[in-house]
């Protein structure tokens, strides 16, 4: 998962740095989607200008290397490394001399890339330089827009290259990009998988993965981009929308579990709505268990950041008191969104501290807003056990996390997810929980069609939940059985 940005017209001329300060603005907003790396390109009269480097916004913009960029055309990224080696040469926005001179910035996951690497190679003698999956999609629609031999791209043309790539990646992607003498283009996934919102300030337009993003720089929002379709504003500031390829809309129900911010509002279902609506309906299926196995409980905790909203809704629904008895170290990294076990344990070491003068003697509700691998949720439990609770019922906001994810998030191999091959007791057992309850799939799919009116057809991307994936995933199947393999060689030679 990334943060992406794209900005036109926000300068007065092609001298100044006003797009950029935007772009750096929106991408501070974004952090939360990505902290591995961020970069910001801009394009006026004299080409392509960029900054990138790994580490956080704050990190890798300066005073001085934002006086470098130059331009009324702007696009930022800051990265979530799920594809590639994530050094430095695979920092977004990822560039293209030919033709006109291209910038992207992607955020998503390309299930087919090694395949049309390839094709890439094999049929149109491209050689790729990195590992990045946006590399691909950047050189498959160079490809097409160099085939049409002209000097300027009509905005059919440019439909044309956007549906051929469509057509050949298969994923998740909301893109921006930029289009030297052209303009900046925007365009989603025929599911629509990720977000991608547009808003619109005076004549200047700006499309971002939030809609905190836009709201935060003082444009307003005009909708979100429909899945598959294009915008296209170019430098005269004339917008052009089409669908190009629409299936049925499945965005990701992760952004509102976790991933998104809760000022933000995602196709049309505003985050914190939707996460009071998820405590609710959690609460319910607390209730149950609890009559069921005579359970009761003192006080209810959330872990922060992102189950505060929930258990605020699932106090008041059980009439439960609600405090906040875990406090985090701010200056720490959110934990799943570090690449390595190793990194995440020592993270969640350092991360929470109980209030103990109010754990102890307690039975304790803590609320989180999923378990991935139970790395974090198991420690936190032993925290608050250590503080002096009596009991402890770990509640998850999001139904059991069973399959893997080959549209973003990281958490691609199954045996490492807790729930994937365990029953609720296992799990309990293993976290160390006198309960572990989970959401239930139907009360997460009614909790986001209530918050965002939404119809009852409403069916989110929940496919690491029940298996049933939007797009075919052979490809990302092999690849990662090639990894499997490959892993436990390095492994065997290792011992
Ligand atoms: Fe989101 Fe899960 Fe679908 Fe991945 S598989 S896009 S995490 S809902």
């Amino acid at each position: 998962m990334c943060g992406i940005v794209g900005i036109i017209g926000a300068s007065a001329g092609a001298a100044t740095t006003e797009a950029a300060r935007e772009a750096l603005l929106a991408l501070t907003t974004l952090q939360h989607r990505g902290q591995d790396a961020a970069g910001i390109l801009t394009l006026n009269n004299e080409g392509l200008h960029r900054v990138r480097n790994n580490g956080l916004v704050e990190s890798v913009f300066n005073r001085e290397n934002i006086e470098s960029l130059k331009g009324a055309i702007a696009l930022g990224h800051t990265r979530y490394a799920t594809a590639g080696r994530g050094d430095i040469t695979e920092v977004q926005p990822l560039i293209l001399n030919y033709p006109f001179g291209i910038g992207m910035v992607h955020n998503g996951n390309i299930v087919n890339a090694e395949v049309l690497a390839q094709e890439l190679k094999t049929q149109h003698r491209r050689q790729l330089l990195t590992h990045s999956d946006t590399e691909v999609l950047l050189n498959i629609f160079a490809q097409k827009l160099s085939s049409f031999q002209t000097d300027h791209l009509s905005f059919e043309q440019l439909c044309e290259a956007v549906q051929d790539l469509q057509k050949r990646a298969i994923g998740s992607y909301s893109i921006a990009a930029v289009i030297g003498d052209h303009g900046l283009l925007a365009f989603r996934d025929p599911h629509g998988i990720r977000p991608l919102v547009w808003g619109k300030r005076d004549g200047a337009h700006m499309v971002a993965s939030e809609s905190v993003a836009v709201e935060f720089n003082g444009y307003e929002v005009v909708r979100n981009l429909e899945p598959g379709e294009l915008l296209y504003v170019d430098l005269e500031g004339k917008v052009h929308t089409k669908v190009l390829e629409k299936r049925t809309p499945r965005p990701c129900m992760f952004e509102w579990i976790y991933f998104a911010s809760p000022e933000s509002t995602i196709d049309n279902v505003p985050v914190y709505g939707s996460r009071i609506g998820l405590g609710k309906s959690l609460a319910q299926v607390i209730q149950k268990r609890m009559k069921e196995q005579g359970l009761e409980a003192d006080v209810v905790v959330p872990v922060p950041e992102t189950a505060r909203i929930a258990a605020i809704a699932l106090s008041e629904e059980l009439g439960v008191p609600y405090r906040e008895l875990l406090i985090k170290n701010r200056y720490i990294k959110r934990t799943f969104i570090l690449d390595t076990q190793d990194k995440r344990q020592k993270a969640v070491n350092l991360k929470l501290s109980p209030v103990k003068s109010e754990i102890k003697g307690k039975r304790v509700i803590l609320v989180d807003d999923s378990i991935v691998r139970g790395t974090t949720s198991k420690k936190i439990i032993d925290l608050v056990r250590k503080a002096g609770a009596t009991q402890v019922y770990f509640v998850s906001t999001c139904p059991p996390i069973r399959s893997s994810c080959y549209y973003g998030i990281d958490f691609p191999n199954p045996h490492e997810l807790i729930a994937n091959d365990r029953s609720e007791k296992e799990i309990e057992q293993e976290l160390g929980a006198d309960a572990v309850i989970y959401q239930s799939i139907e009360g997460l799919r009614q909790a986001l069609i209530e918050a965002g009116k939404q119809s009852p057809q409403f069916q989110p991307c929940m496919a690491c939940l029940d298996g049933h994936y939007p797009t075919d995933i052979g490809d990302a199947k092999k690849m990662q059985a090639a990894r499997v393999k490959d892993r436990a060689i390095v492994e065997g030679q290792a011992r």
